[in-house]
């Protein structure tokens, strides 16, 4: 698994080092709301678990599966809800937990179907940003690292399923993919 990465791009220490103090800051912003993280799986599964346990106010969890990938490394730009939330979300203060921005196609896309579900408040919270892909017109309200245009693996995300469980990012080799 680690001969396939290039290099690592952010080490467990960076991560963990960001992960704290956005929670903080998270904390502070949601002290007097109504806090509830919706993780979109699978991708952001290491970053919400790391995350939720740096909040130190009252919050809910949910989860939802969506698919615009399959197993290549391009969006197909056609977002697949597979999972849908299961709380009600009725005044409630949403933190949408993504692992990547990256065209912003997924998360235009929930933002409004979250939206439509009488959530009170929306804002993004994505570990990795990759502006230079960006196709729609959306911006995280908290990032942890802006990231080159490269693949990377690692913390959560994956390529064809595999590297989810590096515990740090890379970038894979191109190799990997262009076969
Ligand atoms: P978007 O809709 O913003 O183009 O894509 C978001 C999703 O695409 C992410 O949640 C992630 O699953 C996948 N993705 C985009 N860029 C990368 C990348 O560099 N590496 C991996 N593993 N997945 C990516
Ligand atoms: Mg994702
Ligand atoms: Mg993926």
């Amino acid at each position: 698994m680690q001969d396939d990465i290039q290099s690592v791009l952010i080490s467990e220490q960076q991560l963990a080092d960001a992960v704290k103090k956005l929670g903080e800051q998270i904390s502070r912003d949601y002290a007097d709301r109504n806090l509830m993280m919706v993780s979109v799986l699978k991708g952001s599964v290491v970053f919400m678990a790391d995350l939720m346990r740096a909040i130190s106010v009252p919050a809910s969890i949910d989860f939802m599966s969506v698919t615009s990938y399959g197993k290549g490394v391009k969006t197909s730009g056609v977002v697949r809800i597979i999972k849908d939330l299961d709380e009600e979300l009725d005044g409630r203060d949403i933190l949408i937990v993504e692992d990547i921005l990256d065209s912003g196609m997924t998360l235009s896309y929930l933002k409004e179907h979250i939206m439509a579900k009488g959530a009170r408040s929306i804002r993004i919270a994505t570990l990795l940003d990759k502006p230079e892909r960006r196709r729609v017109d959306i911006h995280p309200d908290y990032s942890c690292f802006s990231v080159p245009d490269e693949f990377v693996v690692g913390y959560g995300l994956d390529y064809a399923e595999k590297y989810r469980n590096l515990p740090y990012v890379g970038i894979l080799k191109p190799c990997v993919y262009e076969k």
